[in-house]
């Protein structure tokens, strides 16, 4: 099967948490599978990086914020990759661009147009583990875009869809779907499974747990989607039709 493994912030934090997302990529091979692994910024990285530039200029322009929001997300590719060597796994990483995501040109907020997908599929032939920077791509003038505020579940999504992935997991800091934020009401209650259309209502509604367009997607190309806890074992959540 081809899996792709999605982790959050809060799965990335430190290098214990590398470590253990790390493993269970690396599982993945050695049960036959080929795994492709998104991740997001580290921790609160992203809204370092937003306040960094704030700093410098109060509205910067919108190429120099993607091309320099982007990098968050790099250098957790950076260091999963590297983590996963030191488990002895064979294993690339690929910022958006390298791995061929083309979007369109609005910056901040771009589009997945298509992606090309021969580096990918190369490195998985070889039998790597790709990993891939979320949150970015590339549009037709050669820049680098990013998503929005919670995109890398976009670029899972859209990977899996567009590879002709088997499932697309979402490694988060909750143990799958809830009819409201859990953090904020005890009470909520988890699905075990939810249709992709009460999913979009939820997302759009602004349950971060997935961004909006990773649902859009995941509808449009009929991916299944397995919402997950980083932390705990568990099915969490299945969003299929
Ligand atoms: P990640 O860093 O893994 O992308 P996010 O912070 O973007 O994680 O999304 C997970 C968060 O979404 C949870 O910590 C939770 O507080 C929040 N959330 C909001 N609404 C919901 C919901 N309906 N079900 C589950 N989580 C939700
Ligand atoms: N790092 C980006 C953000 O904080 C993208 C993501 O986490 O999905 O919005
Ligand atoms: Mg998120």
């Amino acid at each position: 099967m081809l899996i792709v493994q999605k982790y959050g912030g809060t799965s990335l934090m430190d290098a214990d948490r590398i470590r253990t997302a790390a493993m269970r990529a690396a599982h993945g091979v050695k049960a036959g599978d080929q795994i492709v692994v998104v991740v997001s910024a580290q921790g609160k990285t992203t809204d370092q990086l937003v306040k960094n530039a704030r700093d410098i200029l109060d509205q910067p322009s919108a190429r120099e914020m993607d091309a320099y929001l982007a990098a968050g997300e790099q250098m957790s590719a950076g260091l999963m990759t590297m983590m996963l060597h030191s488990l002895g796994q064979k294993a690339v990483s690929l910022t958006g661009w390298q791995a061929g995501l083309l979007t369109d040109s609005t910056h901040g907020n771009a589009r997945v147009i298509g992606l090309s997908s021969d580096r990918i599929r190369k490195e998985l032939d070889a039998g790597n583990i790709v990993v891939v920077a979320g949150f970015q791509g590339i549009n037709e003038a050669g820049d680098i875009t990013t998503l929005g505020r919670g995109g890398s579940d976009t670029t899972a999504v859209a990977l899996a869809a567009l590879l002709g992935a088997d499932l697309c997991r979402i490694y988060t800091d909750v143990d799958g779907v809830y009819d409201k934020d859990p953090r904020v009401f005890p009470d909520a209650v988890k699905f075990d499974r939810i249709s992709y259309k009460d999913m979009l209502e939820l997302a759009r509604g602004g349950a971060q747990v997935l961004h909006d367009r990773s649902v859009e997607l995941a509808m449009q190309y009929r991916v299944p989607v397995q919402v997950l806890s980083s932390f705990r074992p568990g099915p969490g959540t299945m969003v299929i039709d």
